[in-house]
C-alpha cells in the first residue's frame, strides 16, 4: 500500500466545478478517483510508429492507437511499474515521449510544418517543443524559451534526446523576449502560449495540486497570461495563428484571457473553429457576472470525464490584419 499523503480538493474549487458542471459534476468527481491511463507519443524524427509498436508489443507491452489519423499517439494498456515508461531503453534511445493525451492536443490545433518560424513561448519540459520538431521533421526553426533555468535544462535533455534539431533555446521571461523580438523585426508563421496555469487539470496524476490550489493564484496567473498572449500575437505574421492552451477549467485562465486579447486587438484577430480527436466542450460566455465576446465560444474545453485524460483547455487565434 502506497503510504504517499493525498490532500482532498478544497471546498471552493469543487464549488467552482460544480457551478461550470452542473449535472456532469458527479462523472467528473468519479474519473478523478480513476487511476490515469498512461500514454506516450512515437517520436516521428527517430522511428516510425510501426516499428516503435512492433518493439514495445515485443516487451510485452499492450499498445492501443487511439487515432487512426493519429498514429504516433499510443495507448499503454498493460499495468507498468512505477516510472517503468521513463526508463525503457526506447524511452533513452527517445522513440517516445511521455506525454498524457490533451497535453498533445495544442500541437495538433497548431499544426506547424516544416521550414515555418515557429515559437514556442513557454517551453519546458519540452512536451510540446519536441511534438513541434517532429511535425516540421526538423526543417524551420523553432524558437524555444522557458524562464526558469532548472526546467530549462530539462528542455534542453528532452530536445536532445528526441533528436530535434531546429530548436533554439532561450531563458527570458516571455513577455521580453516578444518585446525583443519585435524590436528586432521577427514575426512568426506560428506560436504557442502553453501558458503556466493553475493546473486544474492535473489533479488525477498530481493530487498536489489540489493543496496549492488557490483562487488569489488564478487571478495573478490571469494577468501574465494576458500579457504573454498581447506579446505573442503582437509578433505573429498576417494570417499567423497562435494556439494558448492551458491544463486549467479556470475560466479566468481561459475565456477570459480570450476575450481580453479580442478587446485589446478588435477585428485584427479571430478564434478559429479547431477539430480535434476527442470530445471538446465550447469556451463558456460567461462567467461569475462577467459575460465574454461569442467568438471565445470556438475554444474548447476539454474535461477529464469525456474522454478519460486530464484536463485542458485549447484555443486558435489567427492574425487577420
Ligand atoms: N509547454 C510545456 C510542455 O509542453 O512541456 C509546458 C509548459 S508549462 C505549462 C508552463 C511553463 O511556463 C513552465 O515551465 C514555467 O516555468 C514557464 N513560465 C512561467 N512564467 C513564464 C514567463 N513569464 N515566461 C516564459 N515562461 C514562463
Amino acid at each position: 500500500m502506497s503510504s504517499r499523503k493525498t490532500y482532498p480538493p478544497k471546498p471552493l474549487f469543487l464549488e467552482r466545478m460544480k457551478k461550470l458542471l452542473g449535472k456532469d459534476f458527479d462523472n467528473y468527481l468519479k474519473i478523478l478517483e480513476k487511476q490515469p491511463v498512461n500514454s506516450i507519443r512515437c517520436n516521428t524524427l527517430k522511428i516510425k510508429p510501426e516499428e516503435l509498436l512492433i518493439r514495445l508489443e515485443n516487451k510485452g507491452w499492450g499498445i492501443i492507437q487511439p487515432f487512426k489519423n493519429f498514429p504516433e499517439i499510443m495507448i499503454i494498456k498493460s499495468s507498468l511499474q512505477p516510472g517503468e515508461l521513463g526508463r525503457s531503453l526506447e524511452h533513452l534511445l527517445g522513440y517516445y515521449y511521455v506525454q498524457e493525451i490533451a497535453s498533445m492536443l495544442p500541437v495538433l490545433a497548431l499544426n506547424p510544418k516544416p521550414g515555418e518560424l515557429v515559437l514556442d513561448v513557454a517551453a519546458a519540459p519540452g512536451s510540446k517543443t519536441t511534438q513541434i520538431g517532429a511535425k516540421m521533421e526538423n526543417r524551420g526553426t523553432i524558437i524555444a524559451n522557458e524562464v526558469s533555468i532548472g526546467r530549462l535544462k530539462i528542455l534542453a535533455s528532452n530536445t536532445e534526446r528526441c533528436g530535434v534539431l531546429n530548436a533554439i533555446i532561450t531563458k527570458k521571461d516571455g513577455v521580453s523576449l516578444c518585446k525583443k523580438l519585435k524590436e528586432q523585426g521577427f514575426l512568426f508563421d506560428r506560436i504557442l502560449v502553453d501558458a503556466p496555469c493553475s493546473g486544474e487539470g492535473t489533479i488525477r496524476s498530481s493530487n498536489v495540486t489540489n493543496l496549492m490550489w488557490n483562487p488569489k493564484t488564478i487571478i495573478q496567473l490571469s494577468k501574465l497570461q494576458k500579457s504573454l498572449l498581447v506579446s505573442a500575437i503582437e509578433i505573429l505574421k498576417q494570417g499567423g495563428e497562435v494556439v494558448y492552451s492551458t491544463c486549467t477549467h479556470a475560466p479566468e485562465e481561459n475565456e477570459e484571457v480570450l476575450d481580453f486579447v479580442l478587446n485589446e486587438f478588435g477585428k485584427n484577430i479571430s478564434i478559429e473553429r479547431i477539430s480535434l480527436p476527442i470530445k471538446c466542450r465550447p469556451g463558456i460566455k460567461e462567467w461569475n457576472g462577467n459575460s465574454y465576446s461569442k467568438e471565445v465560444e470556438n475554444s474548447c474545453r476539454i474535461y477529464p470525464q469525456d474522454n478519460d485524460t486530464e484536463g485542458f483547455f485549447v484555443a486558435k487565434i489567427r492574425r487577420i490584419k
